[in-house]
Formats: C-alpha cells, sequence, structure tokens
C-alpha cells in the first residue's frame, strides 16, 4: 500500500508557526502518512523582487523548527534539484520514486488565484490533490473544482503572521519568540540572517 504524502511548498524565509499549524492540522484532517516541508530552492515568482535567503540557511530553519513533531519533515528535493523551483517538477519526481503514493499539495487561500500561473500547473493538478487551507484577509477559494482540481478544504486556527513580518522584526530586533518555535528563533539568531537589512 503507498502512503499518503502531504507536499507544503514554501520559501521559509523564515518559516513560522503559521505554517507549521497548517501542516499539521492537513495531516491530521486527512489522514496523512507524513508532511514534506518543501524549501523551495530558487522561488522564481519572489526572486528579483527582494532578497531571499540562502537556500541552507531557510533548510536550517525549517530543520531546526519541525523538530520533533511527528510526521513533518523537511524536504530538500528541490534544493538538491538546484535551479529555479517548480512545483510540477517536486511532484512529478516524488511520483516517479513511488507510484503508489498519494500526493496532497497544502495550500493557503491566497495562493489560490494564483494557481495558473505556476509552471506546467496542468501536471499539478494531474499528480496532486490541493487541500487548502483558511488565511485571514483573503476570501475563500471558488470553483477550483469546476477547474479541474481534486479539492480537500481543511480549516486551521486564523493566525495572522507572516514571514515579511518576521523578517522585519528580526530585521529591528523585536522578538520572535512564540511566532516560530524556539529551535528555530535560535538558528536564525546564530546565523544573524535578516539583521540590519533594510528591505527585510
Ligand atoms: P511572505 O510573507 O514572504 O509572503 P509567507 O509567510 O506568506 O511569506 P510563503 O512562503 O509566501 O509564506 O507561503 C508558503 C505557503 O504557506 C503558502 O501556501 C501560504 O498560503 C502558506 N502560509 C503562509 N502564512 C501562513 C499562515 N499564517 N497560516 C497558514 N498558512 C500560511
Ligand atoms: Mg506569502
Amino acid at each position: 500500500m503507498g502512503q499518503r504524502i502531504g507536499i507544503f511548498g514554501g520559501t521559509f524565509d523564515p518559516i513560522h508557526v503559521g505554517h507549521l499549524v497548517a501542516a499539521v492540522n492537513a495531516r491530521h484532517a486527512l489522514d496523512l502518512d507524513r508532511v514534506i516541508m518543501m524549501v523551495a530552492n530558487i522561488p522564481w515568482q519572489k526572486a528579483g523582487q527582494r532578497a531571499v535567503s540562502t537556500p541552507a540557511d531557510r533548510l536550517a530553519l525549517v530543520e531546526a523548527a519541525v523538530g520533533e513533531v511527528e510526521g513533518v519533515e523537511a524536504g530538500t528535493m528541490e534544493i538538491d534539484r538546484g535551479g529555479e523551483s517548480y512545483t510540477a517538477d517536486t511532484l512529478a519526481e516524488l511520483h516517479r520514486q513511488s507510484p503508489g503514493d498519494e500526493l496532497f499539495l497544502i495550500i493557503g487561500w491566497d495562493v489560490t488565484p494564483v494557481l495558473t500561473t505556476w509552471e506546467r500547473w496542468e501536471e499539478v493538478q494531474r499528480l496532486a490533490t490541493l487541500v487548502v487551507v483558511n488565511r485571514p484577509d483573503y476570501p475563500p477559494p471558488r470553483a477550483l473544482a469546476e477547474a479541474g482540481w481534486r479539492v480537500e478544504e481543511v480549516t486551521v486556527p486564523n493566525l495572522e503572521i507572516s514571514s515579511s513580518d518576521l523578517r522585519a522584526r528580526a530585521a529591528d530586533g523585536r522578538p520572535l519568540d512564540y511566532l516560530i518555535p524556539e529551535a528555530g528563533v535560535r538558528a536564525i539568531l546564530g546565523r544573524a540572517m535578516y539583521r540590519g537589512r533594510e528591505e527585510a
């Protein structure tokens, strides 16, 4: 029997409890064997707009932050592949490695309007079931099933936390505690990430 695998993709610059709470709740609601927090190597839709931390730094934060939580892990497939990161490639590679697994792609409401801007989104649609979690300040997605997506909805506590705000906090020395698991905060401080960044 194949496994039910959740893929939660992100830049994770930095990862925070909003991402992790969504991941564990999706895992529970859909009875997933595990959820992979897949760290983008080059997030092509964000690159060029701001300074993105190195893949190695962002991965270290994800590894520290997931810690010992059961069924949640850091994924290196996109970093190992190198170059710009496309979800279609990641799903195809997972499918190739283990064709019997069922793939679930976890995203927030804010992402649903831009899904069709993704490289080879039709392949994403074919390879995975979308798992959509609520986000504050965004309307619920509509018509995804009509557009051909297999969709599951999972309700999570609305946590108004964003990586952008966390970078700004780190840049001016405001506390990150409880917004990121403690080991992740230590990793940020230890690597002197975001410190004094202007456009954080
Ligand atoms: P940024 O502020 O740089 O946009 P972010 O915190 O929004 O970062 P992203 O890397 O843009 O994180 O998002 C990755 C995924 O995490 C997306 O699917 C997004 O919907 C989801 N996500 C981001 N923040 C939250 C949150 N607070 N709760 C639940 N899901 C979230
Ligand atoms: Mg975002």
